[in-house]
């Protein structure tokens, strides 16, 4: 029972008020609460979201202060302290939600310093004096307090109320409302108990009650009533329980009977509220932002907060039609709720405020004053409103309203209504003669409901004259004049060229609404007008198209075409201008673009396809800028990104394919339309070789990117050496060329399209097609040198960097591009492209280099590596991307199965005994092929008998023949291919060393194997270039230990043996001490490490028996087959499709394949070498040999 006094602590004061008379004894803790009260404490503790839900009306200012001690004491009371609009609150602490006492502001009439902290609040018949933490939390509190006593004031004095009327008005509502005494059980005082609304007051006595000074109040949303006896029921929240004893039964139950009133009234008006506010704008005030608006004007459908109801009704009903969303219960029907859902803040402030200049909007803090001039401009003056298009012609408005309420065009109805067209005007149908009774009979229920809320409200009036015409034409003020030459007007589009001979000079005026042409400055009849009203459609001609440079088209209404030119820029420009504002409508905003062509247009989009409605539109470059009839700003269309956009000739109709929208042009006459379509459609193709004049999607990536990279996403990812093979010429150069025409229109088919043709379509691009790299000319050398950086962060970093630079199209296609080629070499086991043969080939495609700097395939194998991290890259949607092509694969495989047709074969050059012309062939190899099935093939093919001890075995040939290495017979050979550099090779020839090495195998134990051997490694930069040196190797257990010395104990290194690749040779420029050398490779792909280092063995016989044991290592003790002899015995027949050997390469010829691929080729080996060679780039030679130790 610790707690109790506290809970019960707002009571107290009405306790020992009531026994005492004095307000200002609060006397908590005096321990009689127990034992006077009888309340209940509910098990919910109090909480502050309670708190919050009890506080519907924002807060002001809240904070501690010491509350005056009661008479006799000396002791202050530390209080919780809410101000808001409304009331000053005090609490036993912050998470109380019943107040010790609550004074209306209303009923303050005087805030005042006292000293020390202190401050006093004054009533007309109490004083409340209160003490802050320090003087300026005192002013503060002073300040608020008063702040907040004027502005209510002012409320009250503009609506000319005194001060009782007001709060009597608010304070009374129809349901619910009952006041009078009742008493609390165990204390058997009486309170002063009034329902308003949704919440119940309690206060001391009448008087309180009249003077707006009571105890608390209660939100009855959260309160169930319950009769306890006869004349007793208790009032439970989850904060407390109120136990009252009612004066007889039938007063008990009337009490009940209004409370219960009272709380479902608050739920139920909750329920409309709620629903109201599920729309995000209609959660604040439709005029001034505040949250939580209360109050609706019914006929306009919007929502305001209190502050704004109230200006609102100073309007009049004919108005606005003010109602409670909380109160007003019985308004609120289902159709009234839904059109509020559906008009709303949003829509109607699209309308009513589609104008408003800041400086005369108001917001949550502004003023009485500003409020009311503000309401009143908005739906008095209709002052913001965005005019309809037939605004001041009566008869077309109504018209056109007796057309929209049968649509679902709620919008158009509104429009329409608010700018003057009459809800009871005669629709012509006897049978349905107001637009009412139209909607009724389409079954449009808002229609019906928006018409009936509006059938008296009154169309705001602006003073406006001279509106006499089809289209409300905007400032007349427009005067220009200057001479300017003009050709007859003509009834069709101006195809030829017109010379300066058929233009006639004349002096033109554009006044008062209409364009005049004179003979001379000096006459003063024109030669003819053209009515701005009438003009449809202005379109500026192409530099010199005609005589003059500079010309111009203005299209009306009545099908003639004008032109005129001048050779003057300037004067053009004015002119252009001035006659597009004086045929725009005031609400149409698009003066700031520099368009080409500017006029207005039927359109119909996929909402409403019924009807056609008319739009305004401006073509910039590959702009479209639209005016929508039913928007309030205008809309951007990237002609460049259309999905789709096609003509349909019959109807004239324009189609344009968007994202999320199909939008259909029209026009009114054929005329205008023509020029229209021609400018939008050429507009919508391709303009230059940049990338960004490309067509694009909708994520800024040229069309043709797009739809390659789909295509081989689809039918190429498991190809073998996809971009890597060249396809057929003549196809891609046909497909690149439709591409660049028009790539919307070319759809890629799998069967009519090869794959390898679409890849080299999209290298094709990127190397030929636009005129700088990717990278830019500008950032281009910054990409390459970035690759050199050795400190990996630091490169990343840079290439963030450059990155980021690059203009918006090319850093998407960029980041789609390489997106692409990591999935590629996801399926490198499929496909044999690792990120280093993609890097190859797309190293010199994007930079648009030859291939010698091997810098540029760095750069992409570094973006490849580092695709997640450097392009910030979802790895939830890339793990996505990952498993559609994981499907998209099972299916294939699925269906290659089938269809027993494999698109992946690769084409290949391999050399039999040596590298020379009459000792190529050029066979196709698929993935599945083997070292040994390549050699059987190959000697086949050259009709080679071979002998037992012959040993045909394949090898790798690399660096200028400095190094080679025998291929295991198990070993697939198009990986393998794929790597192969420039100066490499693949060659079947005899294996001399075999015989020997196995024989060496057959005496040993096989696995094991130690000695001294000269050892070099790379060597970084500034450590010299190393030499060779004599180390103890320790080959057991699959793992090759380097010692120092024989007597060491500890390794200096260790390399699993299957991690190495083992190649036979030194290279010359490195000085090995003898000819019997290997160059080993060291590659840890988990861990990203690479080593390269050489070893030298005193004999022959001692390479080949390293060589031996390395092989027997890694090859699990077989290293040469047992049926070496057999011709292809390995090849099924079955598979014959897959071996099926040709000495003619299917498509081009084996240099134009080397030319396309290998070419730019640079192996690692090569690389490093390229570059040892270039001593004089030491920077480079660090950099490079510091990133194979890595
Ligand atoms: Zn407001």
């Amino acid at each position: 029972m610790q707690n109790f006094p506290r809970l019960c602590s707002s009571l107290d004061d009405l306790r020992l008020a009531t026994l005492t008379g004095d307000d200002s004894a609060d006397g908590e803790g005096s321990g009689l609460s127990e034992r006077v009260l009888d309340i209940q404490i509910s098990s919910a503790p109090p909480t502050s979201c309670a708190v919050e839900t009890s506080q519907l009306c924002p807060l002001i200012k809240s904070g501690w202060l010491d509350k005056n001690p009661p008479q006799g004491s000396y002791i202050y009371q530390r209080r919780f302290v809410r101000l808001d609009a409304d009331y000053l609150r005090y609490f036993e602490n912050e998470k109380e939600v019943y107040s010790k006492r609550v004074i209306s502001v209303r009923s303050i009439t005087r805030v005042s310093y006292v000293g020390e902290q202190k401050f006093e609040v004054v009533t007309s018949n109490r004083t409340f004096v209160f003490r802050a933490e320090s003087d300026g939390e005192r002013n503060d509190w002073v300040r608020v307090i008063q702040q907040t006593v004027e502005e209510r004031k002012e409320r009250q004095e503009l609506r000319g109320t005194r001060v009782s009327d007001y709060f009597l008005r608010e304070s009374i509502s129809e349901l619910g409302e009952k006041y009078g005494y009742l008493e609390l059980r165990a204390s058997r005082n009486k309170v002063y108990v009034s329902i308003r609304g949704d919440k119940v007051w309690l206060y001391k006595n009448e008087e309180d009650h009249r003077l707006g000074i009571g105890i608390t109040s209660v939100e009855m949303n959260v309160a169930t009533v319950k009769e306890t006896d006869r004349r007793g029921f208790d009032l439970t929240t989850p904060y407390r329980t109120f136990s009252f004893v009612a004066e007889s039964d039938s007063e008990k139950d009337d009490w009940v009977e209004a409370l219960r009133e009272s709380t479902a009234e608050a739920l139920s008006n909750y329920e409309v509220a709620e629903q109201i506010w599920a729309l995000e704008p209609n959660t604040v005030c439709v005029d001034c932002g505040i949250p939580k608006p209360e109050w609706a004007s019914i006929n306009l459908c919007v929502v305001m907060c209190k502050k704004c109801a109230g200006e609102h009704r100073a309007l009049g009903p004919g108005i606005s039609k003010v109602r409670s969303l909380k109160m007003d219960k019985k308004v609120w029907t289902k159709q009234l709720i839904q059109l509020f859902q559906y008009i709303g803040n949003r829509k109607a402030n699209c309308f009513w405020a589609a104008n408003v200049p800041p400086s005369e909007a108001i917001y949550e803090s502004s003023n009485s004053m500003d409020r009311k001039h503000f309401i009143s401009a908005k739906y008095r003056e209709g002052k913001y409103r965005r005019y309809h298009l037939l605004f001041g012609n009566q008869e077309e408005l109504d018209k056109a309203l007796c057309a929209a309420v049968v649509t679902s065009d709620l919008e158009e109805t509104m429009s329409l209504v608010f700018c003057g067209a009459d809800t009871g005007c005669f629709s012509g149908d006897p049978s349905y003669p107001t637009p009412i009774d139209l909607a009724q009979q389409a079954g449009q229920v808002l229609q019906v409901e928006f018409l009936l809320q509006n059938r008296n409200s009154e169309t705001p009036r602006l003073e406006l004259s001279n509106i006499d015409k089809q289209y409300y034409v905007a400032p007349q003020s427009i005067t220009h004049n200057g001479f300017l030459y003009k050709t007859a007007s003509v009834g069709k589009p101006i195809t030829e060229r017109k010379s300066k001979e058929e233009f006639s000079k004349r002096w033109c005026v554009l006044d008062n609404g209409v364009l005049s042409y004179y003979e001379s400055d000096r006459n003063s009849t024109p030669n003819g007008t053209i009515d701005m009203r009438e003009v449809v459609c202005l379109a500026l001609s192409s530099p010199a198209a005609h005589g003059f440079e500079h010309t111009f088209e203005v299209f009306t209404d009545s099908e003639r075409l004008f032109m005129f030119g001048t050779d003057s820029a300037e004067s053009i420009k004015e002119w252009v201008k001035s006659i597009a504002k004086s045929f725009l409508p005031p609400a149409v905003d698009l003066m700031d673009h520099d368009f080409e062509r500017i006029g207005r247009l039927l359109y119909k989009d996929g909402l409403s396809l019924e009807q056609a409605k008319l739009g305004w539109f401006a073509l910039e470059k590959s702009t479209l800028y639209v005016w929508f009839k039913d928007s309030d700003k205008e809309e951007v269309i990237n002609l460049r990104k259309l999905q789709e956009l096609s003509e349909q000739s019959d109807h004239e109709v324009l189609v344009l394919v968007e994202k999320r929208r199909t939008l259909y042009i029209q026009s009114e006459r054929k005329l205008d339309f023509l020029g229209w379509a021609a400018a939008i459609q050429k507009a919508a193709d391709s303009t230059g070789n940049t990338l960004s004049e490309q067509q694009l999607t909708d994520e800024d990536i040229p069309v043709l990117v797009e739809r390659c990279v789909a295509y081989i996403t689809q039918y190429g990812l498991t190809s073998e050496g996809i971009y890597r093979k060249s396809g057929q010429k003549s196809k891609t150069t046909s497909l690149l060329e439709m591409f660049l025409k028009n790539a919307r229109s070319v759809r890629l088919r799998e069967g009519e399209h090869q794959v390898d043709d679409v890849s080299n379509t999209l290298k094709r691009f990127f190397r030929e097609s636009i005129g700088e790299s990717i990278f830019t000319d500008n950032a281009y050398q910054d990409w390459l040198h970035t690759s050199m950086i050795p400190e990996e962060w630091l490169k990343i970093q840079q290439y963030q960097q450059l990155f980021s630079n690059l203009p918006r199209v090319n850093r998407a296609t960029l980041k789609a591009l390489i997106n692409h080629l990591y999935c590629v070499q996801k399926v490198s086991d499929k496909n044999q492209m690792t990120t280093h043969n993609l890097a190859i080939v797309f190293g010199p495609t994007l930079f648009q280099t030859d291939g010698q700097d091997n810098k540029a395939g760095r750069v992409v194998e570094d973006l490849v590596n580092n695709f997640i991290h450097l392009f910030n890259v979802d790895e939830q949607q890339l793990k996505r991307q990952l498993d559609e092509i994981v499907s998209i694969i099972r299916l294939r495989d699925t269906c290659v199965m089938q269809s027993g047709q494999n698109a992946g074969d690769f084409i290949c050059t391999v050399y039999l005994e040596e590298k020379k012309a009459d000792c190529e062939l050029s066979l196709k190899v698929p993935a599945t092929m083997t070292a040994q099935e390549l050699t059987n093939d190959v000697l086949y093919l050259r009709k080679l008998i071979t002998k037992e001890k012959d040993n045909w075995c394949c090898f790798e040939v690399i660096d200028r023949e400095e190094m080679e290495r025998p291929l295991h017979h198990t070993e697939k050979v198009l990986p393998i291919l794929h790597s192969l550099g420039a100066d490499s090779y693949m060659v079947v020839k005899k294996n001399t060393a075999i015989e020997t090495m196995l024989m060496y195998l057959g005496s040993k134990v096989a696995d094991q194997k130690h000695g001294m051997v000269r050892f070099r490694e790379e060597r970084k930069l500034g450590l010299g270039t190393g030499s060779f040196s004599d180390r103890y190797f320790m080959l057991t257990d699959g793992i090759l230990r380097l010692f120092k010395e024989v007597r060491s104990n500890k390794p200096d290194k260790e390399w699993p043996v299957k991690s190495l690749k083992v190649y036979l040779g030194v290279k010359k420029k490195l000085k090995p001490p003898t000819c019997w050398g290997f160059t080993v490779i060291y590659e840890n792909k988990e861990k990203h490490e690479r080593q390269q280092w050489y070893l030298c063995c005193d004999t022959q016989m001692e390479q080949r028996e390293w060589m031996a044991t390395f092989l027997y290592v890694q090859h699990d003790g077989i290293i040469w087959p047992s049926n070496s002899v057999c011709s292809r015995s390995s090849r099924q027949p079955s598979e014959s499709r897959l071996g099926n050997v040709s000495l003619i390469p299917l498509r081009g010829s084996a240099n134009e394949m080397r030319n396309s691929v290998a070419a730019f080729a640079s192996d690692p080996l090569s690389g490093a070498q390229e570059s040892a060679t270039r001593a004089a780039e030491p920077k480079e030679v660090g950099c490079l040999l510091r990133r194979e130790h890595e």
